[in-house]
């Protein structure tokens, strides 16, 4: 099966130094990895890594230096901001407190144009039972719910538009250990239901054993190590990997 995402020799440089002295600083160096349809792939690294900056090229916030992204059957720039959603880690800097859930999780049916108006709130009911929140989260405000039903809306309005690929940057990190469980659930739910590929952003090396298919681990923006989660658990074979997991044990 060809990849849903293919990622090339991915170089990132940022401009970085005082005004006299400014240089391009490499965050991303030489990264190559794949994510095929339905799969679930574990990032792992210790921040400043680079994570963050791939999940950022990918979706075209980060600048790519050299290398190459593909999306599918190289899907049009355009349909690549619908196909690729991202969800963060602190959802409520991502959800406008302003607004009511169901606006919230409507707008990128608006945006993008793919449910007529009238049918949006229909789409939106059938979300908010697909992520295990209730009807009535339609017209509350985001600050009305917990950490974990606000991780729940998050994913709600990035699946609206019906992504094949999800990118979660430590979307779970600021969650209880229990909550955190029930969201890992749910996106294996989700991976299974609806066949949504998953790049999961993490630093935790439970997670990455519950939820994911395969991990790949990254050091100072290379990929050091990537294998069967369990592989990595048990028989890590950089040192790296080794330091990293120790450090969570
Ligand atoms: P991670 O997500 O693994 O914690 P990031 O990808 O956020 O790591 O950052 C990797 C490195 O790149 C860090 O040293 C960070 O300071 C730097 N960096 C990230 N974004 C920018 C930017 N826009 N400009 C300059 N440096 C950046
Ligand atoms: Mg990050």
């Amino acid at each position: 099966m060809s990849p849903l995402l293919d990622i090339d020799d991915l170089h990132v440089s940022f401009r970085a130094g005082p005004p006299w002295r400014k240089r391009d600083v490499p965050v991303v160096r030489g990264v190559s990895l794949r994510v095929a349809p339905g799969e679930i792939v574990g990032l792992i690294g210790e921040s400043g890594s680079g994570k963050s900056t791939i999940a950022r090229a990918v979706v075209g916030l980060a600048p790519v230096s050299a290398g190459r992204i593909t999306l599918g059957d190289d899907m049009a720039r355009r349909s690549r901001a619908r196909h690729v959603q991202m969800i963060f880690q602190d959802p409520v800097a991502s959800l406008d407190p302003k607004m009511t859930v169901g606006a919230q999780i409507a707008e990128p049916l608006a945006i993008h144009g793919i449910v007529p108006a009238r049918e949006r709130r229909r789409r939106v009911m059938t979300l908010l039972g697909r992520v295990g929140l209730p009807e009535s989260a339609y017209d509350r405000m985001p600050h009305m719910f917990s950490g974990g039903q606000r991780a729940r809306i998050g994913i709600a309005r990035a699946l609206a538009v019906e992504p094949q690929l999800l990118i979660a940057d430590e979307a779970t990190a600021a969650l209880d250990i229990s909550v955190q469980a029930q969201i890992l659930n749910l996106l294996m739910d989700l991976r299974d239901d609806l066949g949504l590929s998953l790049l999961f952003i993490t630093h935790d090396l439970a997670v990455v054993r519950v939820l994911c298919d395969r991990g790949i681990v990254l050091q100072g923006g290379r990929i050091v190590e990537e294998g069967a989660p369990e592989t990595l658990l048990e028989a890590p074979r950089h040192p790296y990997t080794r330091a990293l997991f120790a450090a969570h044990i």
